[in-house]
């Protein structure tokens, strides 16, 4: 017999993978919760223009696709609740979430939609230049960035791998590295030496970014201490993500070795009526439209476990 909850569900984070899981248990009449600990949106609300998103031809702001997505679920009475959830407890077959204020609440299954956060350099210009040429995903900005003279930071997959994919567009990739050696694999390494339109700089790193309106160019200073500037246009920080799991008993929902949520095909974790939807999952593509989605999957996932538990 199962105890009973204050919700069927709750969603924990209210980025685009919690709000459409969210829309979908609004609308198919789940008794739901979304709680948030900031303002609905998540990594979007720092988005300046999304052009990847479909449904919209022309491309859109980041707020304004926020804004519609809030008010989609919205119009089907989602219940929000403004608060941080500070522990979680998932151990009984009723799940219960602690907040800020020390309310507990309970629900009889979770979709985790916490996110993730762009590593950041932490240099002089990097926050005001962000989104006005510095910038954390090559995907989402890329093309913004057609016959320019850009600059990446790292050395891990990540870094290599994108730069290749850049000179799509700039006509001119260095990437910038604090070593004189990468850690991507041999095989993306050799794909990028072999652009004539990256170039290395090695044993160097960005002190800071410089620009008016949008990026002009960078200092460097190389591991001897010298300065120099490179004029740029764009600035690709690609120096890792960092999973939103502070909270997270990763051990009990699985995880991989970088604190990201392993799941099924269906978003569930190793702990039946736990779901886990978004950047916090452990996936190779991190998007607007893929945390949507799967925002989908796990509210009817959800749903499937309810209909399976006996009142
Ligand atoms: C600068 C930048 C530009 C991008 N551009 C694009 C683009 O052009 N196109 C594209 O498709 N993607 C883009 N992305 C990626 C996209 O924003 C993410 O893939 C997407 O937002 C992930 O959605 P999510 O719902 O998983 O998580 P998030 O958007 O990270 O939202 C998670 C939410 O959970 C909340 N939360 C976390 N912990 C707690 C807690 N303990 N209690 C309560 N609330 C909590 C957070 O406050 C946050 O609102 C960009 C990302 C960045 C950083």
């Amino acid at each position: 017999m199962m105890a009973k909850a204050d919700y069927q569900l709750i969603i924990l984070g209210g980025g685009p993978g919690g709000l459409t899981a969210g829309l979908y248990a609004a609308r198919d009449r789940l008794k739901a919760l979304l709680i948030e600990k900031g303002v609905l949106g998540g990594q979007v609300l720092v988005t300046d223009w999304i052009d990847n998103y479909p449904g919209f031809p022309d491309g859109l702001s980041g707020f304004d696709l926020v804004e519609k997505m809030a008010a989609q679920a919205a119009r089907f009475n989602l219940e929000t609740k403004y608060r941080e959830v500070t522990s979680l407890e998932l151990s009984e077959e009723t799940k219960k979430l602690i907040l800020e204020n020390g309310e507990t609440l309970t629900c009889q299954s979770l979709i985790i939609a916490t996110g993730a956060r762009p590593n950041i350099l932490g240099v002089a210009g990097e926050e005001e230049l962000t989104g006005k040429g510095v910038s954390y995903c090559a995907t989402c900005d890329g093309p913004f960035y057609r016959d320019q003279e850009i600059i990446v930071v790292g050395g891990g997959d990540t870094a290599v791998q994108e730069a290749d994919f850049l000179t799509k567009f700039a006509s001119k990739v260095t990437v910038v590295h604090r070593r004189d050696e990468l850690r991507a694999t041999k095989i993306l390494q050799e794909k990028a030496f072999a652009n004539e339109r990256v170039e290395f700089l090695w044993n160097s790193q960005v002190q800071e970014i410089k620009g008016e309106n949008g990026v002009e160019k960078v200092v460097l200073r190389d591991n001897n201490g010298n300065i120099s500037e490179m004029a740029v246009t764009g600035v690709f920080v690609l120096i890792g993500t960092i999973p939103n799991n502070e909270i997270l008993p990763l051990d009990q929902l699985g995880g991989d070795e970088y604190g990201f949520i392993l799941t099924d095909q269906e978003m569930r974790t190793k702990i039946p009526g736990v779901m886990a939807v978004g950047d916090i999952r452990s996936k190779a593509v991190r998007q607007v439209v893929n945390a949507a989605g799967e925002g989908a999957v796990a509210a009817i996932a959800a749903e499937h476990y309810l209909g399976g538990l006996k009142d």
